[in-house]
């Protein structure tokens, strides 16, 4: 993925997602290849790489949800805190409400706190297979920052999927604003990370994040219904 500001890079991988999908990822990636994402599928994907995709995710999710809060949710939208990544493995780690923040994973702490944090390793692991990885975490997490300024009716019951879902109105709405480009692969590697990580990081742990096939079915519906669809 590309933030206007940014210059990623992609690769293709194999389809997985469903036809509506597939036709906005087609329909943005034209976007993107007319002048917007220069490809560059050699380039390398060091450290500078993975800290600029953060710092384009951070944006773009930013500016989405600063654009479109009037839209949804009465009052005056504000940013979490991001604390950004830290090293889980240490034993001085930072802390959520007391506890240290967990190795290989992201979280959102909520309030009084009110910051989204990700562990290195779990930001790296994922970014090997792609960019998206890292729109996909920093999207969810500013989802449940969301679900902290709204009000308690419309969380859903299931907080973690309904995180997913506006993971994909944001991504998928912030194309649509013009900010972010889909390019080649990028739906394949959200789809793939949500499926492939499932046994492998707590932040996709089935027994409070749902099932692969769940999670990808929140984000879908997200994508295509936008934000009013994660609050049906
Ligand atoms: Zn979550």
């Amino acid at each position: 993925m590309a933030a206007s500001r940014w210059r990623i890079t992609r690769l293709a991988l194999v389809p997985l997602l469903t036809g509506v999908l597939i036709a906005g990822l087609t329909g943005t990636t034209t976007a993107a290849a007319s002048g917007n994402a220069p490809l560059n599928a050699s380039a390398a994907r060091n450290l500078d790489d993975i800290n600029q995709d953060i710092r384009s995710a951070q944006y773009v999710v930013n500016r989405f949800w600063a654009t479109h809060w009037s839209e949804f949710f009465s009052g005056w939208y504000s940013p979490p805190r991001v604390l950004g990544g830290y090293d889980g493995a240490r034993s001085n780690a930072p802390r959520c409400q007391g506890s240290p923040l967990p190795d290989d994973n992201a979280l959102y702490c909520w309030p009084p706190y009110d910051f989204i944090a990700w562990d290195v390793d779990l930001m790296r692991m994922g970014y090997r297979q792609g960019d998206a990885w890292v729109y996909l975490i920093i999207a969810h997490e500013w989802g449940h920052a969301v679900q902290a300024r709204i009000p308690r009716r419309l969380l859903s019951r299931r907080v973690e999927l309904q995180a997913d879902c506006l993971a994909g109105a944001t991504l998928f709405g912030a194309a649509e604003d013009g900010i972010l480009f889909f390019e080649t692969g990028d739906t394949q590697e959200i789809a793939a990370a949500l499926r492939q990580h499932a046994d492998d990081t707590p932040w996709t742990d089935v027994s409070d994040h749902g099932s692969a096939s769940q999670r990808l079915s929140a984000f879908n519906r997200g994508a295509r219904r936008g934000v009013g669809g994660c609050f049906t």
